[in-house]
């Protein structure tokens, strides 16, 4: 048996007369950008999240890059970012000129750790921008909490978490304003990098309009210095046709999630994936920590199991801020994170026999005498 840690084909397969139908509708307009195709997914997204807008741009960085713009957020800026996250988070922060902040993680459910926050805001200080990692919503409560207190501006890196729940609100629409990815292997993905920004704010969502085409509504005629950021009419068919699929596979993501839990607890030194009450996660990814991890990696790949590492590197260790001043060990959690974590196969087209396959090599592993 072979378990592929992603495999498009078959989600593509499930859905393939709806996505050759929008694909033909597409065809037949003539109408390739900025038409109804992407304004009526705009409008059905922003119902299924519950807010009220949507704009829909070229990919998940650019959303929160064009939001920070937006807000006027630029150089001699602060913004607040995961030290533990994906590199994208802290790079819309920097292409704004603005300076990324790292606030360690929780040290169980991996999301930023709100009670750090209080530390880290300066008078420069300007935004909070938390990812849902791995599909689970960040502590809103909290955050929002400290947000209002000092007056800073709230963008959700929701890239991981379409259709998560906080305390029953809708990832997306947790914070003034949401980046959202719909690059191909998320819960909601396209057939090419796409995204959007959700938002209550009616000024803000205007702003984002223009900022996505050169800062322009009317042609040529240009009001800000915006971006060449669009969401095409052939993605936008494309995610019409799988948004109302999303509930679906994200429940087929939670059986499978329990069933490793079911499988795999009390095994070695393997931690398992923590939960809040007030959470609803959408398993885009099942990540495990263990001390042995890249043995462990090893063994699943020599039985067909693909894994994979979110992530090996944290930002602040990373090449590309080797300019910011950072050092090895000034963010310890989320350094000892990327030494232990590995994400396990999990999607809505797994089945639950790969799943049991991948739990009984697990186990295996760990029964072994260690070499
Ligand atoms: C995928 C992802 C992004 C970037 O989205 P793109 O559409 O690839 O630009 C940003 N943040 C997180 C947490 C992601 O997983």
């Amino acid at each position: 048996m072979k378990v592929p840690i992603l495999d498009l084909a078959p989600a593509i397969a499930e859905l393939r007369p709806q996505l050759d139908a929008a694909y033909a509708r597409v065809m037949d307009s003539g109408w390739v950008l900025l038409g109804r195709e992407l304004e009526t997914f705009e409008s059905e997204y922003a119902a299924s999240l519950g807010v009220a807008h949507c704009v829909g741009v070229a990919n998940g960085l650019e959303a929160m890059q064009l939001i920070l713009m937006a807000q006027g957020i630029g150089a001699g800026d602060e913004v607040i970012v995961p030290a533990n996250g994906y590199i994208a988070t802290w790079l819309a922060v920097t292409h704004v000129g603005a300076t990324p902040v790292p606030c360690e993680p929780d040290p169980h459910t991996y999301n930023l750790d709100p009670a750090r926050l209080a530390g880290l805001i300066t008078a420069r200080t300007r935004a909070i921008l938390p990812i849902n990692l791995y599909g689970q919503p960040a502590d809103f409560d909290a955050i929002n909490a400290i947000a209002a207190q000092h007056e800073l501006f709230v963008l959700e890196d929701a890239a991981q978490s379409h259709g998560a729940r906080c305390h029953g609100r809708a990832a997306g629409s947790l914070g003034h304003a949401a980046g959202v990815s719909f690059y191909p292997s998320k819960n909601l993905g396209a057939l090419a990098d796409a995204g959007a920004v959700t938002t209550d704010d009616a000024a803000l969502a205007e702003k984002i309009r223009y900022l996505r085409n050169y800062g322009s509504k009317v042609r040529y005629q240009n009001e800000y210095p915006g971006l060449n950021s669009r969401l095409s009419e052939l993605q936008a068919a494309f995610l019409r046709v799988k948004l109302p699929h999303l509930a679906a596979w994200n429940a087929r993501r939670a059986a499978l999630a329990a069933l490793y839990r079911d499988q795999l607890t009390g095994i070695g030194d393997l931690v398992l994936p923590v939960v809040p009450a007030w959470a609803d996660p959408v398993w885009h990814l099942f990540v495990v920590r263990a001390a042995r991890r890249d043995a462990l990696a090893a063994h699943l790949a020599a039985h067909g199991i693909g894994t994979q590492i979110h992530y090996p590197t944290p930002p602040h260790r990373s090449p590309a801020y080797r300019d910011g001043g950072w050092k090895r060990g000034n963010f310890p959690l989320a350094e000892k994170l990327a030494e232990e974590v590995l994400s396990l196969p999990i999607g809505p087209h797994h089945t639950a026999g790969q799943i049991e396959f991948v739990c009984a090599a697990i186990r295996e592993f760990f029964a072994q005498p260690q070499r």
